[in-house]
This record gives structure tokens, C-alpha cells and sequence, in this order.
């Protein structure tokens, strides 16, 4: 592997997708599952059955598990590690309170360890599914970081660079076991801008030093959140949009392979996207915030807006976000948008 993929313009999601109401109430950002034991492992097997048959149907060329099988897009990894305590969650001000005042979050009360891979058999289970390009999906460090109450380090640089050597570990085991690509979610990268140049991006390079020499591209994904209720209210008043002015200067001379830009719901100005002329681009075409579905053409539209900032062996159409929050119907709508989008354009370029 390494970038050769089968056609042009491969299209993805960011990662997640709508989980059954069978396994999960819909929607939630913090999932109850609806299952227990057992028979909740079966149900997220089945459950990520669905997610890989609803991304083959759409026509997508690289495939995620849809997280299917996390509570949450951060606890299911750190749900794998020792030092973290969820039995009692506290409140926390996560993302500088942006989005909310507070966020529950678990305790971190003794050194981070990783007592064994957390994701492996996911991957495996998601390889023996498919014969396309996957891709797995890990909380970036710093994101982590803000998202826990961290009582045991007393610093978010100490924890941050911490979490990254576990990532690592894990990152580079997934890589041997034929994930094609490993995301690191760094939302944070938005919203922390000063920490982001002191150390942010040098424990993403941590998190990810080795993967591509073990097999896998790495990527990270930086948005302005889910496309829930307080993300949007937070997004229809928001007028500065210049965080990714920042951080893309500074990834294109990082480790990293791809970078994800959240462009179609946002009022980022897509000429940032030529900040990072060396490195793949994950460009969102397709807005998570709402349940109609565009249409092909209108993600042929960002597409082609892309391409002019974008050299197209570059450019991965892509969501801008996790679709979890949406209604599976909107989800099978919107990945087939962004496959026909994808489409229109790259016979466009023949
Ligand atoms: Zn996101």
C-alpha cells in the first residue's frame, strides 16, 4: 500500500456512522448501549456487518468501521488502557467551552498504560469484510487530553506525550496487521491554536513516528465538530474561520501523511487547502449537520473548488465529519452524494 489506490479521487467517510436503534439510542454523543455482554459484542459485529454493506453499496473506496463499537469516539480507546476511570464520570470544560459549559468526562488517577492492542480485532474483523482499503480511526492526544481530568500529571503536555507513545504502539500494530490508514481526530487543532505550535502537533508526530515505514499512511482529522445541536448553534454564530491558516502551515512540514478539512458546512475559505501542497487532503464535501442529502452535483461543485487549490492525485472527497449524529437514511444519502460527486468530477478529469 502506501497511496497507490485503485482510482482517483477516493472517496471516504471521516469515520462513524449512525449505529442501529437496536444497539444504541440514535444520535447520542455519549452512547448507551442498548445490549449487554455478550450479546452487545454480537450486536456490534452486526451492527459493523451493516456499516461496511452501507459503504460498499455507496461506492466508497476506502472503508471504516463505522465505530460501531465505541461509546464515544475517545472512550473507545481509552476504555483500553489502564490509569482512566469511568466509574465515576466528573465535569469538565472540554474545547475551551465552546460548544458547552461542561462535559462529562472520565478521571485519569494513575500512569497511562496499554495492557494490550485495543483495535486489533476490530481491524481484523473489518478486513475479513472487505477487499478495499480500510481505515481505523484514533483520538488524537491532545484531544484526549482536553477530554479528561487528568489527576494524576498536571500537564496537558506530560499526558499528551504520554497518550502519544501508547497511539504509537497501537498505531504501528494496526499498520502490521494491514490497516491501510490510521487517523488521528484532533479536533483540538482548531480550537487551541498557541498549544497546537508548542507541542500539539510534535505528539501527533509522536503518535505517528514508524506507522508509514510499518505499512499505513497516517492522517489527521481536524473539524469544527459533530453536526449536533450545540455544534450548530456555536457554527451559525461563529465569523472567524482562520484556524486551519494555522495549523496547515505547520502539518505541512509534519510527519503526516493526510490532513481532513471540514469545508462544507463551515465558512472556511478552501484557499487555505493550498497551505499543505505536499500532503493528501480530505476534503468535507458533504455537510453533517443536515438530514437532507446533497445532491451528486453539489458535491461535484466543492469537489471541482477544491481542485483548484488541490492537485487531484491529492484529493479525497470526504465528509466533514462523523455521520454518526444522523439518521441512517441521511447517512446512505449523503455517502452516495459524495461517491457520485467523486465521479462526476473524475470523469472530468479524463
Ligand atoms: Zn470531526
Amino acid at each position: 500500500m502506501t497511496g497507490t489506490w485503485p482510482t482517483a479521487l477516493p472517496s471516504t467517510i471521516v469515520g462513524s456512522l449512525p449505529r442501529p436503534s437496536w444497539l444504541a439510542t440514535p444520535g447520542e454523543v455519549f452512547t448507551s448501549w442498548r445490549l449487554d455482554g455478550p450479546e452487545l459484542a454480537e450486536g456490534q459485529d452486526d451492527a459493523v456487518v451493516l456499516a461496511v454493506a452501507d459503504q460498499h453499496d455507496a461506492g466508497l473506496d476506502i472503508i471504516t468501521d463505522g465505530e460501531q463499537r465505541r461509546r464515544h469516539y475517545i472512550w473507545g480507546f481509552c476504555e483500553g488502557l489502564t490509569g482512566f476511570h469511568f466509574s465515576r464520570l466528573v465535569k469538565i470544560s472540554a474545547r475551551g467551552g465552546r460548544y458547552r459549559a461542561q462535559t462529562p468526562a472520565p478521571r485519569v488517577t494513575a500512569p497511562v498504560r496499554r495492557p494490550r492492542p485495543v483495535m486489533l480485532n476490530a481491524l481484523r474483523f473489518l478486513k475479513a469484510r472487505t477487499n478495499r482499503p480500510v481505515k481505523v480511526n484514533l483520538p488524537g492526544p491532545m484531544t484526549i487530553t482536553d477530554s479528561v481530568a487528568d489527576e494524576c500529571y498536571g500537564s496537558r503536555r506530560r499526558l499528551a506525550f504520554e497518550l502519544a507513545k501508547l497511539l504509537n504502539d497501537e498505531a504501528i500494530e494496526l499498520a502490521e496487521a494491514g490497516c491501510d490508514i490510521v487517523q488521528f481526530d484532533e479536533p483540538c487543532f482548531n480550537i487551541y491554536l498557541d498549544e497546537v505550535e508548542e507541542w500539539g502537533i510534535s505528539a501527533l508526530e509522536e503518535a505517528a513516528h514508524g506507522v508509514r515505514a510499518a505499512g499505513a499512511l497516517t492522517a489527521v482529522h481536524i473539524c469544527y465538530g459533530y453536526g449536533i445541536p450545540a455544534v450548530l448553534a456555536w457554527k451559525n454564530s461563529n465569523t472567524d474561520w482562520s484556524h486551519y491558516h494555522h495549523t496547515l502551515p505547520l502539518l505541512e512540514d509534519s510527519n503526516i501523511d493526510q490532513i481532513s478539512v471540514e469545508c462544507a458546512a463551515s465558512g472556511v475559505d478552501p484557499s487555505v487547502l493550498g497551505l499543505a501542497p505536499s500532503k493528501d487532503l480530505m476534503v468535507g464535501v458533504i455537510d453533517v449537520g443536515t438530514e437532507d442529502a446533497e445532491t451528486a452535483e453539489d458535491a461535484a461543485g466543492r469537489i471541482r473548488t477544491a481542485l483548484r487549490y488541490v492537485r487531484p492525485e491529492h484529493l479525497y472527497p470526504c465528509t466533514d465529519c462523523g455521520l454518526m449524529p444522523r439518521s441512517r437514511r441521511s447517512a446512505r444519502g449523503k455517502m452516495r452524494a459524495l461517491v457520485e460527486g467523486a465521479n462526476i468530477v473524475r470523469a472530468e478529469l479524463m
